[in-house]
């Protein structure tokens, strides 16, 4: 029984060294300096669906009004998400684009920000990948982003994500592994006259908790986070089954409080501050997703 007990105690002794190790490659991995002081940078959000950078528009808001230049680029029309008959693909392709830029707009960002690559919704994976991973190619060399804001590809291991999510996550990765190659889709170079990029740091979104590493304090912004989020009224009210249009007003009584409450309720609170929560890496994009090896 003593034995044992010792056993465990130096398990105990062991783990705590284990976490601390831990902990301290965890800080070293943090941006120097804070995301709430950068400024003068380029920022390239790539997501899958328009809404998949809502969960980062506190730091986008405060990213923007901090006078860094921020770009959102979209693999899909988002043009199967609904369960309203009435709608086809074209008009909800359409209703995704305004309740996107309407959101935006609450962010601070002007729809000449973003980008949308016009693939289907929810069948990304069967896209031609050489193609996609072209055109983002290009956007990367287009805006020269110093920061990747991209669905986390995973830490050592593979995260799953929804289909469209895990497809967005490794085209991103593929596609800034890329653009540093001169020789890779050198069209973009010889024709364009666009020069290779290495972007050398990223905040991935939408991983495993356990692999974030970087707090965001948005407590100044996350009344504009509300703001925008309430734009997706086709996502998040009953305009799901039964589209009436991008006003809130004009949906049953009750939505619009139901609505700003969800949307508020999706917001981490940590120590009393709102936050968003990001794993973030620096290093080249062949190293984002695996600690050092021997
Ligand atoms: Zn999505």
């Amino acid at each position: 029984m003593k034995t044992l007990k010792r056993i465990n105690s130096f398990n105990q002794v062991f783990f705590l060294l284990i976490v601390g190790l831990i902990s301290d490659e965890e800080c070293i991995a943090q941006p120097e300096i804070p995301v709430e002081q950068w400024k003068g940078k380029i920022i390239l959000l790539i997501g899958a669906h328009p809404d998949d950078d809502q969960q980062s528009h506190g730091t986008l808001a405060l990213l923007n009004a901090n006078d860094n230049q921020i770009y959102i680029l979209t693999l899909t029309t988002g043009n199967v998400g609904t369960k309203d008959p009435k709608l086809s693909q074209t008009d909800l392709a359409k209703i995704r684009r305004q309740e996107q830029v309407a959101a935006m707009k609450e962010i601070g960002l002007g729809e000449n920000r973003y980008i949308n690559l016009g693939y289907d919704d929810g069948r990304l994976e069967f896209a031609d990948r050489e193609e996609v991973v072209g055109k983002l190619v290009h956007f990367i060399r287009k805006f020269k982003p110093d920061v990747l804001m991209m669905f986390d590809p995973g830490y050592n291991y593979q995260v799953w994500h929804k289909s469209d999510h895990r497809t967005a996550a490794y085209l991103a990765a593929d596609a800034s592994r890329a653009a540093e190659w001169p020789l890779m889709y050198e069209g973009d170079i010889i024709q364009d006259k666009l020069e290779a990029h290495l972007i050398s740091e990223y905040l991935f979104y939408g991983g495993n908790t356990k692999d974030k590493n970087t707090l965001v304090d948005i407590s100044n912004f996350a009344n504009q986070r509300v703001e925008a989020g309430t734009k997706y009224v086709s996502q998040w009210t009953s305009g799901w089954d039964n589209y009436l249009g991008p006003d809130i007003n004009d949906y049953p009584e009750g939505e619009k409080e139901k609505l700003y409450e969800k949307i508020q309720s999706r917001i981490k609170i940590v120590d009393g501050k709102s936050v968003e929560r990001f794993r973030y890496h620096k290093g080249i994009p062949d190293t984002m997703g695996h600690e050092r090896r021997d």
